[in-house]
């Protein structure tokens, strides 16, 4: 039997009614904030995401699944090497959505100069090569928004407000939720905050694990993010984001937070948030869910920097992804049913003989966009009901010989199994 590759999971039933359920809140939540639906490919020039989630980041480094097409392979295999590849050869599964969304708008010119700001939701599968585990898949789903050409910090806090909202509508219990924010400084006061905690890295050398000690040269911010407890430990000693920005980065910072406060959302501040991606400026913030053990649910932030590195104009950005399996995962701890109800359904059963003449009757129960269900299996008139009763239809239509003679149908209501007969030619209008 063919096998679903391992850190993927097929998408059925409640499951997939519960992701669905995850976008029409999106579209409703989202929506009242002025966000519109985008979809981009799934897979993009590799470049695309070195650019924007930046070569030093676990996720282009370790991570990322390339892709190559036909004659490319062979080629590949003979030569051992991407060298020689046009960029447009070089492709990858998307594992994040962002750099995708920046692209598009890079490509389509959504925020021309001096243009109004863009808001736009996605929601879609993303790929990383990561060691499967609870909560953690190699195919997973995302739900995010982006908001480009905005730089006042009143829109750090909207999108952040934007997204507890969200997390309430779909459920959780807002003590559960736990947000964390941070400002990371941008291109005038960053630099030297990271010179700043590469030396306090190579002084405490001799407790770091080797990938810390790497990220110390490439990217010593990831260093407060690593897997390891005990240089996390360590690095709560380091110097600290907020007490490193310029006076710009720190009133904006500042300002974030006065309007989470004014519009009641808590918050900790917590200064050794670094997010995994380099193209963060600016606030980043990310949710965990008490007890729930997933680890986050959603994160984001500024990234200020990101329009441009993609070949745009300089562009102001921000953004937030949700991972819609760790949220069915915390939800469902919480005793919350995402999938919601199984759609009500009607079941038109009949004997054998008038089997023709229900046909027309199914047919306009469908049109008038009634789920309807009906046997195709010759069962007999009792194993019609077990099936619909299977199947959680609210209501039988039943339909005999005398029914169909009479120009009528019986309605059992398959809970208090009363019956009652309607006109066929009021039928429609009686189930709608
Ligand atoms: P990130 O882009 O890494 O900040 O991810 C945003 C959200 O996507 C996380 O908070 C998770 O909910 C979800 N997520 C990220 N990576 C995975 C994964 N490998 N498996 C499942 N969900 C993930």
């Amino acid at each position: 039997m063919a096998q679903r590759v391992q850190g993927t999971e097929d998408l059925f039933g409640g499951y997939m009614r519960a992701w669905q359920h995850m976008q029409d809140t999106a579209r409703e939540v989202f929506g009242a904030y002025g966000f519109d639906l985008i979809e981009t490919p799934a897979i993009e020039q590799v470049a695309t995401f070195v650019h924007g989630i930046g070569e030093s980041t676990d996720v282009v480094r370790k991570e990322m699944f390339r892709v190559y097409s036909g004659a490319l392979v062979d080629q590949l295999l003979q030569k051992g090497s991407e060298e020689g590849l046009k960029a447009k050869q070089r492709l990858a599964l998307r594992p994040e959505g962002t750099a995708g969304v920046v692209r598009a708008a890079v490509q389509n010119n959504f925020v021309p100069q001096g243009g109004a700001p863009v808001k736009l939701w996605y929601a879609g599968p993303m790929f990383r090569g990561e060691r499967p585990q609870k909560g953690r898949l190699r195919q997973f789903h995302q739900v995010g928004v982006e908001w480009l050409g905005a730089p006042d910090p009143a829109s750090d806090a909207e999108c952040i407000i934007m997204l507890m909202r969200y997390f309430e509508r779909l459920g959780f219990a807002p003590e559960s939720l736990k947000l964390a924010i941070n400002s990371m400084g941008d291109a005038s006061c960053r630099p030297a905050y990271r010179r700043k905690v590469r030396e306090f890295i190579l002084e405490h050398a001799e407790e770091m694990c080797d990938d810390c000690l790497e990220r110390a040269e490439i990217n010593p911010l990831r260093a407060f993010d690593c897997k390891n407890a005990h240089c996390r430990e360590v690095m709560a000693g380091a110097p600290l984001a907020p007490n490193n920005l310029c006076d710009e980065c720190a009133e904006h910072y500042a300002q974030v937070k006065r309007y989470l406060d004014e519009a009641g959302v808590s918050y900790v501040e917590d200064p050794t948030l670094v997010r995994g991606l380099d193209y963060y400026t600016r606030t980043v913030f990310e949710v965990e869910v008490e007890g729930a053990g997933v680890g986050a649910i959603g994160g984001g932030g500024r990234y200020d920097g990101l329009m441009e590195l993609e070949g745009g104009k300089p562009t102001p950005g921000l953004g937030f992804a949700v991972g819609f399996e760790r949220i069915a995962l915390a939800l469902q701890a919480q005793g919350v049913n995402l999938a919601g109800d199984e759609p009500e359904c009607v079941y038109v059963a009949c004997t054998p003989d008038v089997r023709p003449a229900v046909f027309g009757v199914t047919l306009a129960l469908r049109e008038a966009g009634i789920r309807t269900e009906a046997d195709y299996q010759g069962r007999s008139l009792k194993s019609q009901f077990k099936q619909a009763n299977k199947l959680g239809a609210h209501v039988c239509v039943v339909l005999g010989p005398d029914e169909v003679a009479a120009g009528v149908a019986t309605l059992r209501n398959m809970s208090t199994h009363e019956q009652e007969q309607v006109p066929l030619d009021e039928l429609v209008a009686r189930l709608s």
